[in-house]
Order: C-alpha cells, then structure tokens, then sequence
C-alpha cells in the first residue's frame, strides 16, 4: 500500500474553499494539484471538488473543458470527493425547495440532492455527528448545505443529521455535505486518502 507521502492528489480550484482543503492535504503528507486545466488531471491519485456555489463550479467546469474527463476517470474508478457544492456536483439528480434544478453536473452518485437543504433556520450550523467506523464524534461545519433524500443502493451512508445522509459513499466516490477542511480534525481526509491506497474499493 501507498504512503501518504507518496499520493499525488488534486483539488478543483475554479472556485470555493479548494485552498483549505489543499492544506489539509499537505498535513496530511501529500503532494497536491490545483486543478484547473484538463492537463492538470494527468498522474492523479484521486481529486477532491471543494464546497462554494454549484453553479458556478458547474460553469466553470464546462468552460475550462474539466467535466467530461473528470466524469470519465470517476466512472472507470478514480477515487472523487466532494464536499458540499462538491458533493451536488456529483449528484444525479439536484433538486431546491421541491424543484428539479437543470444546473450542470458530473451526476455519478446514484443519489438526489437537495440544495440548501436545512433551510433558512439552520442555514449555517455545527454538529457533533457520528460516523461510520469512527470512534469518536467528528464537529462537523455546515454551511448552506446540502443532503440527500432519496439513493440507490449501491451508496453507503456513513454519516446522517436528523436521518438525512450528510456523507456517503459509493465505490470511488466519496461525498459530504460539511467542511472537514474548515475544522482541524483530520480523519475525513485520512478516510479519502485510505480509500484512495486501497483501490477506491
Ligand atoms: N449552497 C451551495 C450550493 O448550492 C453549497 C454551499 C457550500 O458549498 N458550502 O452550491
């Protein structure tokens, strides 16, 4: 198996909070691309898409040519992360306050994401949550987050608020609707760099 040390991975970094992600990253032990060009995806590990707008991710993507390959490594097995905006990127199916959202996306969790899903209220929160196979809770940042409502079964859910899934996993793909990046708690990135040293299996 790999080293940390040994991974190269990358971070979409169009737009969002790809810098605090890279920097975890590099904590962590790996090398890191920001990614902003396809020729940037070349030798990669695995690749994380940060939090930040959805849309405008989605625009960018397309305009600097990144969502075809990116789709096409994911669905041959190259391990992806997304956080939040990341996460409804990589949704099939978005939808906000009922409707169905037409906005681009790479659409490989068999999942359907609400946009902004906790509502006016709760818009930006902290939560201690458990999560799957972790023996202490994880302080989770929510900010304008997303969940999911409805999946297949091929996505395994490791994380919920109020039963809604908030970090699940699919194969290779990894998505969470928090920042792990904001807080100094590792073990979300250990988890996706593990993922990515065993195969993405
Ligand atoms: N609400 C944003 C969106 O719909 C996501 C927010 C975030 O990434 N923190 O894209």
């Amino acid at each position: 198996m790999k080293k940390y040390e040994e991974l190269k991975v990358g971070v979409l970094a169009l737009q969002g909070a790809f810098r605090e992600h890279r920097l975890m990253l590099e904590r962590l032990g790996c090398s890191v691309v920001e990614v902003r060009l396809p020729r940037h995806l070349e030798g990669l590990d695995g690749m994380v898409i940060p939090g930040g707008e959805s849309t405008a991710i989605g625009k960018l993507m397309v305009e600097w040519k990144l969502l075809e390959p990116i789709r096409e490594m994911a669905q041959g097995g190259f391990p992806l992360w997304g956080t939040c905006a990341g996460m409804i990127m990589m949704a099939r199916r978005i939808t906000e306050r009922e409707r169905v959202m037409e906005q681009h996306r790479l659409g490989l969790l068999d999942a359907t994401v609400v946009r902004n899903a906790f509502g006016r209220q709760r818009e930006s929160f902290e939560a201690d949550i458990e999560v799957k196979g972790f023996d202490a809770p994880f302080h989770a940042i929510f900010i304008r987050a997303p969940f999911i409502s409805e999946y297949g079964p091929e996505l395994e859910v490791l994380a919920t608020v109020d039963s809604n899934p908030v970090f699940v996993r699919q194969g290779n793909l990894l998505g969470s609707s928090f920042h792990p990046e904001l807080t100094d708690d590792v073990r979300i990135h250990s988890y996706f760099l593990d993922m990515i040293r065993s195969g993405g299996m």
